[in-house]
């Protein structure tokens, strides 16, 4: 019989909500310590792909989303300077015919809204104003310790304190800290009445697509969010800013002159533009490690596998990452399960994030071509998905529709494919991975007929 566990998620941020509401729903305890004292109003859009709308639909969260969220038909990759469509990946309904499930466009508010709200009612305790200040390990369990000096003992920590994680350091007892990109990111709102006010830009607000203006070192994503309530801009650029600060103003002047030789259909839309959050565009290097030497504490989301937003992947992930935490956890039977659960955790879900950070890595190097020959062949490569009437014959370089990458991406089904390696994983003889772990032959045959 799985065992329910005492577990502490440091942080409740879009992972560590998800995770609070897989694990809730197997039967542990969830106490989830959030250092900020109210949940965050700012931010902007986050698209959530199927591989985290599959999930999000198993918590039954459909409903409760629904009035926030919008359905996007496509998402349009457009030149920087004319509009030209150069590329279309069809979202609604090629997604749902495709993969099973949507492709949502939502404001990060919400969504965390949502996840708070779904957790609490499941039957997490999530405490807000509790910074915490270590993570310690000691021979009966891990501990938290806050800044007020207030003490949380568990089974096992979950670190899902975001890319400036504190739990990172211990699990991996050095500091890792995130890698600056060249870029920063712009993410503004224009409410739906000014769009729609204005006849050169309201057909955006009406003809429902994610549209991608790609140029030299910069690009805007842009799309309606909160059931069109609002108009969403995310506005890569080379820049300056600090890293994880959801909160820091950016200057409107600067951010208009980023992207005066744009579109004039999107300089119109940057004109009603009032305000603006700047945001630094860092990622993590591949970890040694997610789990911690005693085996008690584990790291997801962006504290794991903080990567750039080119393919919208970083909060899908860790939805991801939660799921198959649950997963991995109800195959505990005992305390001493935790370590080699979480290894196998570590396992399944290091290298397909590993994979999908590099791809996000890459997507921006293609985006952010120079004009010029090498330009021009990604123009014509990525035209030829356009063309529905033969299937797909060449590489498409922008990741996000090549034939091959998607289907991987988004059709991933992660509780599936976590119980598929699970049963493998546990029914293979004990190997060198296993041995080093110094696990116990008997408790591996126990849990591998589970
Ligand atoms: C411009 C941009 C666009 C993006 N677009 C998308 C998109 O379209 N789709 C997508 O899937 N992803 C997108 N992402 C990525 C996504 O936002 C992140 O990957 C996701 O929010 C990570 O969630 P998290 O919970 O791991 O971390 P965070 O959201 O950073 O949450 C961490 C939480 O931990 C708390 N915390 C930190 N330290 C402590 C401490 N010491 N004590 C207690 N609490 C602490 C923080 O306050 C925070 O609430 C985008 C990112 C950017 C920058």
């Amino acid at each position: 019989m799985t065992k329910s566990l005492n577990i502490i998620i440091c942080g409740a941020g879009l992972g560590g909500l998800g995770a609070a509401i897989a694990l809730v729903r197997k039967g542990h305890r969830v106490i989830v310590l959030e250092a900020a004292s109210k949940l965050n109003e700012v931010g902007a859009g986050i698209q959530i792909p199927p591989n985290s709308t599959r999930i999000l639909q198993t918590y039954e969260l459909e409903e409760k989303i629904r009035e926030k969220i919008v359905w996007p038909s496509n998402i349009n990759f457009r030149r920087y300077a004319t509009g030209d469509v150069i590329g279309t990946t069809p979202l609604d309904p090629v997604m749902s015919e495709k993969y099973g499930y949507p492709y949502w466009l939502i404001h990060r508010a919400d969504y965390q809204r949502v996840l708070y709200d779904a957790a609490k009612e499941a039957g997490a305790t999530i405490l807000l104003g509790s910074p915490i200040e270590s993570v310690e390990e000691s021979e009966s369990g891990p501990s938290i310790v806050l800044k007020d000096g207030r003490q949380f003992k568990g089974d096992l920590v979950v670190g899902a304190d975001g890319i400036r994680s504190k739990t990172r350091k211990t699990v991996l007892k050095e500091n890792i800290e995130a890698i600056n990109s060249r870029n920063c990111a712009y993410r503004a709102t224009i409410p739906a009445k000014v769009m729609n006010s204005d006849p050169a830009i309201a057909h955006l607000m009406t003809d429902i697509n994610s549209n991608c203006w790609i140029g030299h070192e910069r690009h805007i994503m842009a799309y309606p969010i909160r059931n069109g309530e609002l108009y969403n801009l995310v506005m890569s650029h080379p820049g300056q800013a600090s890293v994880g600060r959801w909160n820091e103003p950016g200057d409107l002047d600067e951010m208009k002159k980023h992207y005066c030789n744009f579109d004039p259909i999107i300089q119109r839309v940057l004109e009603h533009v009032n305000s603006c959050l700047k945001w630094k565009l860092a990622y993590l290097p591949p970890l040694t490690k997610w789990v911690s030497d005693s085996g008690r504490v584990v790291l997801i989301g962006d504290a794991a596998h903080g990567m750039l937003p080119y393919l919208a992947q970083g909060a899908a992930t860790s939805i991801e990452d939660g799921a198959a935490l649950a997963e991995c956890l109800d195959r505990v039977q005992d305390i001493s399960d935790i370590p080699i659960m979480l290894q196998a955790f570590q396992a399944i879900r290091k290298p397909r994030c590993e994979a999908i950070a590099s791809g996000a890595r890459a997507n921006g190097d293609i985006w952010h071509m120079a004009d010029g020959p090498e330009q021009a062949q990604r123009d014509s490569e990525m035209r030829q998905e356009m063309d529905h009437s033969s299937p797909q014959t060449v590489l498409n370089p922008n990741k996000w529709s090549d034939k091959d990458f998607q289907p991987w991406l988004f059709g991933y089904d992660t509780v599936k494919l976590t119980n598929n390696f699970l049963d493998n994983y546990l029914a293979q003889p004990l190997g060198s991975e296993k041995d080093q772990l110094n696990t116990n032959r008997s408790r591996i045959q126990v849990i591998s007929v589970h």
